[in-house]
Order: structure tokens, then C-alpha cells, then sequence
């Protein structure tokens, strides 16, 4: 199989990449415009990447959709500080970039694997989110944070409307913040623009307070990026066709924290490292309005778990990973070989 990552550096992308690479006889061609997280693989026969823009190579991509058998789109903004700040960024790029390359592959009758987002159930009141039940839940325009999950969620029905009127060979997934090694860098200080995991963490080796937004009594699952790689790779297989015209929640119900929770977990698993001990118990947590800390056009979800029956169902994934492990795994990759910080 010819596989097409566009994005192929980003956290998904590179982590695919590499369970391909080890895992399967597949090619990869991705295009990004950094290879940081990618250079190991630059050499390898089965990969050819270019550096690149989607917004601007896109003879190179047309060529390689046509090329190619599935493609997977995966360049998008998704930091909430940039959806408050620039919300049209975020729809040119994760909208109507997308929609391009959306197109693109049904004119040429590929397969599109799709990242919609955990964040298109936004404010839905149910215990648990399900891709063909729940209600999809947003704020007012006045708050731009939602520009983010509206595009997708757009992308999302549209992409399903060109399944049915077209016949274009599709699945969604929805990652429920995934986590791990190559997640962001922990040493770009870019408060707001990286994910809380990797944000805390930064705070910490820095000597920097933990903020808790709003008190950080709100929720996240969080899924160990191979568990969500494992499903991924099983809608790319897509055993009996069953991953067609479907979406998926990839998210680990059993990882439920409160960002709170996960701030003293954080202190506690980096305190065990000897060379970083002294920093996670310097560490001090405070607490921060939205307002203070995004902007006024920021609105939180605070509860968010997946239903993760059909992925059972029809891919047969479960997620496997507790939280306990993926921290530990995650950990080892940002703090070994590490200096010890200056404290
Ligand atoms: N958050 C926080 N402090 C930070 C960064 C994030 O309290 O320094 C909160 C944020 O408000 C949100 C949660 O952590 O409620 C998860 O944020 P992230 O950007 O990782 O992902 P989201 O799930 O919101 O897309």
C-alpha cells in the first residue's frame, strides 16, 4: 500500500510513520514543512518526504494523491491559544486547505482517513460522547475558540456528504488527547500553544508555576499515542471493508483526569526521576481565569469521554495503555539523557 501523510512530522503523523516503516511492507510519502521528528527515516527506501507547505506545493500533491492509495490529511492548527487569537488561520488552514485535498482524492477515487477531533462534541451533556448518537455542542460566535471543532466538525459532514453523493472511500477518527513521546517541545516556551501535558512539563523543568485554568477541575482521556496508532493502523488495514463510511473515537475512558489531577500525577512521576526531583518539588501550582490565560474568546469543555464500543465492535481496539505507563513512557523519552535544571 502507498500511503500519503501530509503533515508526516507532526505528532501523529511521524508516530504512523514510524509503525509503518517497522511494522509493513507500505510505502510512506509525506509532506511537512519541518522533518525534526522524522530525520531517522529520511534515509529509508520506503519513505520519500518533501518539505513543504499544503498551501503552496500543490502540484507535488496532486501527483502523489494520484499516486498514492489512502491519504491522510493530517496538517492542521489544534492549539486552543491560536483558535482564540487567529480563528481564520485556523479555518483556511484546517478547513479549506483540507477541503482541497479532500477533493482531491475523491476526483481521483482515493481513500481519505480523516482526523476529525474530540472537540467537535464540544459542550454535549452525555456521560459518554458516541460518533452516531451524541449531540454536537458548541458556544455563541462571540467566542472563537469554537472555529476550531466547527471546521471540523464541517469538514467532518461534508466529507460524509461526499461519501454518499460521490462515493468517496472515507474514515473519520477522533483522537481524545493523545499523548506521548514527540508530543510538543518542551523547551519552546509558547505558553498556550502546546498541549497541557507537554505545557506542565515545561513549567516544571523551567522552575515555572503550573497554571490550572478556571481551577482545572475540567476533564480530559487521555490515550497513549500507540494505542491510538494501533487503531489507526487497523482502519488503514480496514479488515472486511469495516472501517468504511465510519468514525471512530480513539480515546482511553479509563485515563479520565481532572487537569488538576494531572498536574500532581505530573509532579509526582517527574519527582521519581532523581536528576529532576528537586524541580517537581519546587513546583508550585496556581490557578488562572480563561480570561487571564487565553483571552476572552476561550470557553472550556469540562467533561469529555469516548464511547469506545464501536471501535471494539467493528477494528476490534481497545485502548491498552494506562495512564501509569504512558506517563512513565513518555517521561523517559522528554527526561533521559536530559541536564538536570538549574534549581
Ligand atoms: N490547561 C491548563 N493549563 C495550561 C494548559 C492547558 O489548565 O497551562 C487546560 C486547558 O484549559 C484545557 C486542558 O488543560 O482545559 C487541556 O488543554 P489542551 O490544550 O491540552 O487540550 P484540549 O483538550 O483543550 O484541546
Amino acid at each position: 500500500m502507498r500511503v500519503l501523510i501530509l503533515g508526516v512530522n507532526g505528532f501523529i503523523g511521524n508516530a504512523l510513520t514510524r509503525r509503518i516503516l517497522t511494522g509493513t511492507d507500505w510505502e510512506v510519502f509525506g509532506l511537512d514543512v519541518g522533518s525534526d521528528r522524522i530525520e531517522e527515516f529520511l534515509s529509508e527506501k520506503r519513505f520519500r518526504f518533501l518539505e513543504g507547505d499544503i498551501s503552496i506545493n500543490r502540484e507535488w500533491i496532486e501527483y502523489h494523491v494520484k499516486k498514492c492509495d489512502v491519504v491522510l490529511p493530517l496538517v492542521a492548527i489544534a492549539t486552543p491559544a491560536t483558535y482564540v487569537k487567529n480563528p481564520l488561520s485556523v479555518f483556511e488552514l484546517d478547513f479549506e486547505e483540507n477541503l482541497r485535498i479532500v477533493k482531491m482524492a475523491a476526483k481521483y477515487g482515493k481513500r481519505v482517513v480523516f482526523p476529525s477531533t474530540s472537540e467537535v462534541y464540544g459542550m454535549c451533556p452525555d456521560k459518554e460522547f458516541d460518533e452516531d448518537r451524541s449531540s454536537l455542542v458548541y458556544g455563541p460566535i462571540a467566542k472563537p475558540r469554537w472555529i476550531y471543532s466547527a471546521s471540523k466538525q464541517l469538514l467532518d459532514r461534508v466529507i460524509a456528504a461526499m461519501g454518499t453523493a460521490q462515493g468517496l472511500q472515507y474514515t473519520l477518527f477522533r483522537p481524545f488527547n493523545w499523548y506521548g513521546p514527540h508530543l510538543d517541545n518542551v523547551d519552546a516556551p509558547k505558553e498556550g500553544s502546546s498541549r497541557v501535558l507537554t505545557q506542565f512539563l515545561h513549567n516544571i523543568l523551567y522552575g515555572r508555576p503550573i497554571k490550572l485554568v478556571d481551577g482545572g477541575a475540567q476533564r480530559r482521556c487521555f490515550t497513549y499515542i500507540e494505542d491510538g496508532i494501533d487503531g489507526l493502523m487497523t482502519i488503514l488495514e480496514n479488515p472486511k471493508g469495516k472501517a468504511d463510511s465510519q468514525i471512530f473515537n480513539l480515546g482511553n475512558p479509563s485515563a479520565d483526569l481532572s487537569i488538576a489531577q494531572l498536574a500532581h500525577a505530573l509532579i509526582d512521576a517527574v519527582a521519581t526521576y532523581p536528576k529532576f526531583a528537586a524541580a517537581a518539588k519546587k513546583t508550585r501550582i496556581v490557578k488562572v481565569s480563561a480570561k487571564d490565560y487565553y483571552g476572552e474568546g476561550y470557553q472550556d469543555i469540562t467533561t469529555r469521554v469516548p464511547s469506545v464500543a464501536k471501535a471494539k465492535r467493528l477494528l476490534g481496539w481497545t485502548p491498552k495503555t494506562d495512564f501509569e505507563t504512558g506517563l512513565r513512557k513518555t517521561l523517559d523519552f522528554y527526561l533521559k539523557g536530559r541536564k538536570p535544571p538549574e534549581v
